[in-house]
């Protein structure tokens, strides 16, 4: 579903971000990427996405090698793949209806269906009774699963996440794993990238870690020695 084959990524100004990078994630797999903030998370997530090429190597999605995707073909490989912020990234003006409708509105789609997947991925993040609200009448959580919400609205293969719960406290940052659970549950690939190793310990899940753009572990923990320490 996610495969790098030996993936570096440089950027300009000499940063080498990434280096030599390979592993798959299978469909229907749930895995957690790990590392010190610069070890090369984000970038990772920028090139399955494809806000960033590799400068080396091959990444592939869902069958498509990334470096034979050309700038038109890029939106119909970003369908395949649900993002979700830290930040969450939501519009302040726009109703939470309104916020999770806008990949559909983007692609097209009518209002009718509009109205029934927006209502459909509001239920599963268990707010609906708040499409009316704004973002700000909702606490940080809430925000948080309104964000999850318009990721999954097109019901992507794969979801994406960059420090989700960087903001949110213990209790809160649980609820929001097990709602990646609950997608995972039902096919769903997700790669989550944060470095609440709390939160890992607790979700017995494959860890992915970064030190200095190397992969240095592979495998249910994250690194004490050469990866991360707490
Ligand atoms: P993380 O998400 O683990 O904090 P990043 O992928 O953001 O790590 O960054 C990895 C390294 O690449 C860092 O040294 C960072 O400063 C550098 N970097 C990230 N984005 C850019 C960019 N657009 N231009 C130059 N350097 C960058
Ligand atoms: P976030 O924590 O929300 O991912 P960052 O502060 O890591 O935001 O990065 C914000 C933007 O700046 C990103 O697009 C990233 O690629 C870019 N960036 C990060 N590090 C550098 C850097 N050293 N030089 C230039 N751009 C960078």
């Amino acid at each position: 579903m996610i495969r790098f084959e030996q993936v570096s990524k440089s950027y300009s100004g000499g940063v080498q971000a990434l280096q030599k990078i390979s592993f798959h994630i299978q469909p229907g797999e749930m895995a957690f990427l790990t590392g010190h903030s610069g070890a090369g998370k984000s970038t990772l997530l920028k090139l399955i996405s494809i806000m960033e090429r590799p400068s080396a190597g091959h990444v592939f999605i869902n069958g498509h090698d990334l470096s034979k995707v050309n700038r038109k073909q890029i939106p119909f490989v970003r369908r395949d793949i649900g993002m979700i912020f830290q930040n969450h990234r939501l519009l302040r003006d726009n109703t939470i209806f309104d916020n999770v409708a806008l990949p559909l509105v983007i692609e097209g789609y009518g209002l009718k269906a509009i109205r029934k997947r927006v209502e459909t991925a509001l239920d599963k993040v268990g707010l609906l009774d708040k499409a009316r609200y704004y973002p700000n009448m909702l606490s940080g959580g809430e925000q948080q699963r309104v964000g999850i919400a318009r990721a999954v609205v097109n019901t992507p293969p794969i979801l994406l996440a960059d420090e989700p719960t960087g903001n949110l406290d213990p209790k809160l940052s649980l609820e929001i794993m097990r709602l990646f659970e609950d997608f995972n549950s039902v096919g769903t690939s997700v790669l989550i990238a944060t470095h609440d190793l709390g939160l890992i310990a607790r979700m017995k899940y494959r860890t992915l870690t970064l030190t200095r753009g190397r992969m240095v572990q592979d495998g249910l923990e994250a690194s004490g020695a050469n990866g991360v320490e707490s």
